[in-house]
């Protein structure tokens, strides 16, 4: 394994510990897909976590004006995928302080704990496990704004964008590997539903 996994060895580990899976899958919103990646069966095993959450300390940490704020740093996730990376994350940098933003039911906006204050100013790196449509990011980004905080990066484990996710230029931005995602519309386009595969409904 390199300093920083390359994105091979990222691949490998998920494959290896049930993250990535090959098959034929169908997900609520009735999209098929060849491969389904789960990025919370991987960072179960202690071992795998550390690997990846120090790959990408150790990428944050060569960014010296991040560097330089390690000490002050908060390490701020979407609960609960974001939070094993954001554990991780802030071991490996030494980093302040974690917390994270939860909603109590689908459609309520993410919130913080009741008592949780941010100090105006504060340095916040976001973190989460993919991101794939970037808008929990964004609302997680605009809940520190909101509070004062201020977003100095952006972390996760894997990228995965389609077309419409946006940008968060000019904030820097770190993952480990950027997988591509493979999906037919629907059962009637799906190569897999026409040689007959059995189907697996996921709901993530
Ligand atoms: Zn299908």
């Amino acid at each position: 394994m390199h300093f920083v996994p390359t994105h091979d060895e990222v691949v490998a580990l998920l494959r290896r510990t049930g993250g990535l899976r090959d098959g034929h899958f169908e997900y609520i919103n009735g999209l098929h897909a060849k491969e389904y990646l789960q990025v919370a069966l991987t960072m179960r095993y202690y071992e795998a976590a550390k690997i990846l959450s120090v790959g990408l300390s150790r990428q944050l940490r060569a960014n010296s004006e991040i560097r330089a704020m390690i000490p002050e740093l908060s390490i701020v996730a979407p609960a609960t995928s974001g939070l094993p990376v954001a554990y991780g994350v802030c071991e490996a940098l030494r980093a302040r302080q974690v917390y994270w933003a939860e909603r109590e039911n689908e459609n309520e906006p993410l919130r913080f704990r009741q008592y949780l204050e941010l100090k105006k100013g504060e340095k916040v790196l976001l973190v989460d496990d993919i991101l794939r449509t970037g808008k929990k990011i964004a609302e997680l980004k605009k809940l520190v704004e909101d509070h004062g905080g201020e977003v100095v990066g952006l972390a996760v484990v894997i990228y995965q964008p389609n077309p419409s996710t946006p940008t968060f230029d000019p904030l820097p931005f770190y993952y480990l590997a950027k997988l591509d995602a493979t999906y037919y519309k629907d059962s009637a386009s799906c190569e897999l539903c026409k040689q007959g595969a059995p189907v697996d409904k996921v709901w993530l």
